[in-house]
């Protein structure tokens, strides 16, 4: 664990060091838990939003986009429930004063007892080594049992509290389990309240009444107020879908883990409109393609498990998360929702319009159910980042820090080299920047020697280094260089759009979605 910390450690160094992200306000000595993407990260995240928007609108006929404002009607938050119920219950540890989720602390203990019995299963298998039966095992040491019947236990208990929003029940919890703060090592715990996640502003000057209004804390109600506009504009039938990509703010209680839990963060968010009674198949089947989405990028399919939700949020009839493999464990990336049709019911009572839909194959009208896919931007930036890190051993005893980025995500597609300042070697190398720049983002560079260069894009991810040497001038064949294999090969320049294309482009990722 210490040493995928100190990875982890690693990598946030190298997206500073590199230009993907920076402390917001950093000469101000910063603003804690809001970020800047620099010259690569907005590449990099602009790369992954593409991906995602151009999955869901070009993929399926029948989804669309919008891009609402971030600022709405205020009603809105209440009809949604967040002015009311968009709480984290907080706990503070009055020798250290530090403050903590509450929840947070329960499921990191779940974890532990989980984490006892993989420790126990493993050594066993160690020690019987070819003969080992791990399902008998399982059911039948009784360490293991014993563990298993205590993390049970925890899990009723708390999702039991959480659904009864039983805060005591929460602290008794935390006292129960010898919960200690990391900091101070003891147990010394206040009571749990909850606090409200939203940013509130005022909107209008104070003279002529101003109206409190909140930043959007999820992008999903924007969409919720616009799909009658959408559907009657865009003559959509069921089911169809909605597409947003945009800013959310939570003023989040803990925030750690650098852009993992940010209080300004970005969602892309799509909400599948369906006939009621139809929405948990729609759900089993969104859970399937955004899982696809995922493994499409190749980061590795073992770094990705459903965790379905043991408390519902208000609106849900069933929830799960797809998580993945960070440094720091198994995280939450996308949520999947099926979220009835309680926002659309909700705005038609707080507005007093009619959001029906007519159903022309059933002759009836009702409000549709919705399934909803949520992810946060910056949390796919940060495991796309995390899985694409290495510090390589290379055969001349040297290392490198390579970023084995998905190729079409990649900031640059392509650094074009010349092998020397001279010789008329700079002017061929400008001259084939000055080809693929209409089609890939491409890098010229000439400082340094050709090793340090190679570095240098190895550590941005850069998939194609091309190198010019004297050899280009008589028969216009430069060197293709490998950011993975580091292999090079001699090709035609004439090659050169149609190779990188052919790697590169979103459109091969896009087509292994079907
Ligand atoms: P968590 O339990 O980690 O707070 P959540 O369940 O509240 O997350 P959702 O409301 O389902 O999250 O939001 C959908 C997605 O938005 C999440 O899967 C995550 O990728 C992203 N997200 C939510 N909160 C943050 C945040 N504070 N910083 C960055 N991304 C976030």
């Amino acid at each position: 664990m210490a040493q995928q910390e100190d990875v982890f450690k690693k990598i946030v160094s190298h997206a500073k060091e590199y230009g993907f992200v920076f402390q917001s306000s950093e000469i101000y000595d910063g603003l804690a838990a809001v970020y800047d993407y620099g010259q690569n990260g907005v590449e990099l995240k602009n790369n992954i939003k593409r991906y995602w928007w151009d999955a869901m609108t070009l993929l399926h006929e029948n989804i669309v986009g919008i891009d609402s404002a971030i600022f709405m009607h205020p009603t809105i938050w209440k009809a949604s429930g967040h002015v009311d119920a968009f709480n984290d219950p907080l706990i503070d540890n009055r020798d250290s004063k530090k403050r903590y989720r509450a929840d947070v602390l329960i499921e990191e203990q779940l974890a532990k007892y989980d984490e006892k019995i993989e420790k126990e299963v493993a050594k066993a298998a160690k020690r019987f080594g070819e003969s080992f039966d791990e399902a008998l095992y399982r059911q039948t040491n009784p360490r293991v049992c014993d563990h298993v019947a205590r993390r049970d236990a925890l899990h009723e208990r708390f999702a039991k509290a959480m659904n009864d929003n039983d805060l005591e029940e929460l602290k008794q919890i935390i006292l129960d389990e010898g919960i200690v703060c990391p900091i101070s090592g003891t147990k010394n715990w206040t009571d749990v309240r909850q606090f409200n996640l939203m940013f509130k502003t005022e909107m209008g000057s104070t003279a002529d009444g101003s109206m409190t209004v909140y930043l959007r804390p999820e992008t999903a109600q924007g969409i919720f107020v616009n799909y009658l506009n959408v559907q009657k504009t865009g003559r959509m039938r069921l089911p169809f879908g909605i597409a947003q990509i945009g800013k959310a703010f939570r003023n989040e209680i803990v925030a750690r883990q650098f852009i993992f839990r940010m209080r300004e963060f970005e969602q892309m968010e799509m909400q599948f409109f369906v006939r009621p009674g139809e929405e948990l198949k729609w759900f089993d089947q969104w859970k399937q393609w955004r899982l696809a989405w995922h493994k499409a990028l190749g980061l590795g399919d073992e770094k990705y498990r459903f965790h379905d939700h043991d408390k519902l949020a208000h609106y849900a009839n069933a929830a799960t998360d797809i998580e993945f493999k960070m440094p720091f464990g198994f995280k939450e990336v996308e949520g999947v929702h099926s979220r009835t049709n309680f926002d659309l019911s909700q705005h038609e009572k707080f507005s007093g319009k009619n959001i029906k839909y007519f159903d022309p194959e059933l002759n009836e009208s009702y409000v549709p159910y919705v399934i909803e896919t949520s992810i946060g931007v910056d949390r796919m930036f940060l495991s796309v980042l995390c899985s694409s890190y290495e510090e390589q051993a290379l055969p001349n005893g040297e290392t490198r820090v390579v970023l084995h980025l998905p190729e079409a995500l990649a900031p640059v597609k392509c650094a074009v080299m010349p092998l020397v300042k001279k010789d008329g070697l700079p002017d061929k190398a400008r001259e084939i920047v000055n080809d693929l720049k209409f089609d890939f983002a491409t890098h010229y560079d000439e400082k340094d020697s050709i090793g340090k260069r190679y570095r240098r894009q190895d550590a941005i991810g850069t998939p194609f280094c091309i190198t010019v040497d004297h050899q280009t001038l008589e028969d216009n064949t430069v060197t293709l260089r490998e950011r993975d294999s580091m292999e090079q090969t001699r090709v035609n320049v004439a090659d050169l759009h149609r190779l990188i294309h052919g790697r590169v482009s979103l459109n091969a990722l896009l087509r292994k979605l079907g």
